[in-house]
């Protein structure tokens, strides 16, 4: 009979991962939600077994709720970890921990009922909510400890295990585990006296399980979860159907916006654009436009590679955003181009201009690159007659900085490229030329 319970147990761990796993599978086509739910009913199933239901092993008495739920249900917000991220885990770890606070608070209420009999005499058993109640509140602080140690202890020994994942998984569940039966034994001990055999049992049995259920997240790990492997979602699904509002709203959104800076691109310049001339026109509101293009860009791409420059160009589009005030649009007009439109008079924008070159500056200091930005800066005028001229106009400036040496703002038609009003500290040759030597 023992060797039975031992294969039951098996069945069981393997039936458990095996659907959990098909759900975390298709999270991309279903949403997370779907697995998430089931690990939150598996939980309340799993604090029931726990407290009443134990089986006789070879080597003592063990809960198939603590064993297979409770071990696997670690072991699936481990996997949510690794395949997700920190964010992600951290909603059901908060949600177990509050969802069965709110238990126990609701149990406690409905304690105060006058319980009325069904017909057939029975009553509910308040000693076994009362005993439960204790064990959720428990169990679950345990739960909530046992999950960040486990996913500490996962980073930690991947300093040294990284080649060995089975090792990993399974020593950082094992030592987890073997700290959460320690806890949990105390309760049931001071709750049910339960017996020396039921801490030496489910120790074995728990350290067994994460054995098991690491081959078996490893395994699911190396067939299953290679990058690039899911399909998109098919349609047919009603709820499929009732997301679509919401997803045409974040598209309206997105679609004028740049994928790499989430900036408005140049599609919107012209609408937008369009939009503030009018306003400009007939409530005579201020308009100002800068172009921005990125100096010697090349270079940085060249000496770093196209990943890097990517990022260099998400890190200036977050400063531009970050000098811009809420009221101005900025936009990326092309590859290392970018754009502000800004409701200010012509003098304010151009201290924009210089608060940009500067905030620019203040990145380069303090990174690895050479990095200034030439500004052309131009303002609506009774002669203006569209933001295109605008646009030509500040563009037109721009080349003017460009030619006059770069790292400045040129605002003034007036004004020859040399004599513009702002000159660089330092050439930006010579300085990235330096930069790149000493690197
Ligand atoms: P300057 O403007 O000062 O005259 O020199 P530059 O080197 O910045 O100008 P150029 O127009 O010759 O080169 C622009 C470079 O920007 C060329 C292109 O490889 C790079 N670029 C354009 N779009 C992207 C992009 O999305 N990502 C990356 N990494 N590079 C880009
Ligand atoms: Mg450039
Ligand atoms: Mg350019």
């Amino acid at each position: 009979m023992e060797l039975i319970n031992c294969l039951l147990l098996l069945g069981e761990a393997v039936i458990y991962f095996t659907v959990m796993a098909a759900l975390f599978r298709i999270r991309a086509r279903v949403g997370i939600g779907l697995f998430v739910c089931v690990l939150g009913v598996m939980h309340f199933v799993e604090t029931y077994l726990a407290s009443v239901f134990y089986v006789a092993l070879p080597f003592g008495i063990i809960s198939p709720g603590s064993t297979v739920l409770f071990s696997g249900k670690l072991m699936m917000l481990l996997l949510l970890y690794i395949k997700e991220d920190a964010a992600l885990v951290r909603q059901p770890i908060y949600g177990l921990l509050v969802g069965n606070f709110l238990v126990v608070v609701l149990a406690f209420i409905l304690r105060q009922h006058e319980v009325a009999p069904l017909g057939n005499g029975r009553l509910p058993d308040f000693s076994f909510i009362n005993e439960m109640g204790v064990l959720m509140v428990w169990g679950t602080t345990l739960l909530f400890i046992d999950a960040i140690a486990l996913i500490l202890l996962y980073e930690r020994f991947g300093r040294t295990l990284s080649a060995w994942p089975t090792i990993r998984i399974g020593g950082a569940a094992a030592c987890v585990l073997t700290f959460d039966h320690i806890g949990f034994y105390a309760a049931l001990r001071f709750l049910v006296d339960a017996p020396i055999t039921v801490f030496v049992g489910g120790l074995i049995a728990k350290i067994s399980a994460a054995v098991v259920f690491s081959a078996m997240m490893v395994a699911y790990l190396r067939w299953f979860e290679r990058p690039g492997s899911e399909r998109a979602a098919p349609l047919g699904d009603v709820f499929q159907l009732l997301t679509y509002r919401e997803r045409y709203e974040a598209l309206v959104d997105e679609a004028g916006r740049d994928s790499l800076t989430k900036l408005l691109h140049r599609g919107s310049f012209a609408r937008v654009g369009s939009e503030r001339f009018e306003r400009w026109r007939s409530a005579g509101q201020p308009l100002s436009l800068l172009v921005i293009d990125v100096d010697h860009f090349k270079q940085i791409n060249d000496r770093y590679g196209h990943p890097t420059g990517d990022a260099v160009l998400a890190r200036l589009a977050d400063i531009l955003t970050r000098c811009a005030s809420p009221d101005d649009h900025v936009f990326r007009i092309g590859g290392e181009e970018f754009a502000i439109l800004t409701t200010t008079p012509h003098d304010v924008a151009r201290l924009l201009g210089e608060k940009i070159r500067a905030a620019v500056h203040e990145f380069a200091a303090n990174s690895d690159f050479s990095v200034t930005v030439s500004v052309g800066l131009a303002s609506a005028s009774p002669e203006t007659t569209s933001i295109e001229a605008v646009f030509a106009d500040a563009d037109r400036r721009l080349y003017a900085a460009k030619r006059g040496g770069r790292d400045r703002v040129h605002s003034d038609a007036s004004l020859d490229a040399t004599e513009s009003v702002s000159t660089p500290r330092r050439p930006p040759m010579q300085e990235a030329e330096r930069r790149v030597g000493a690197a």
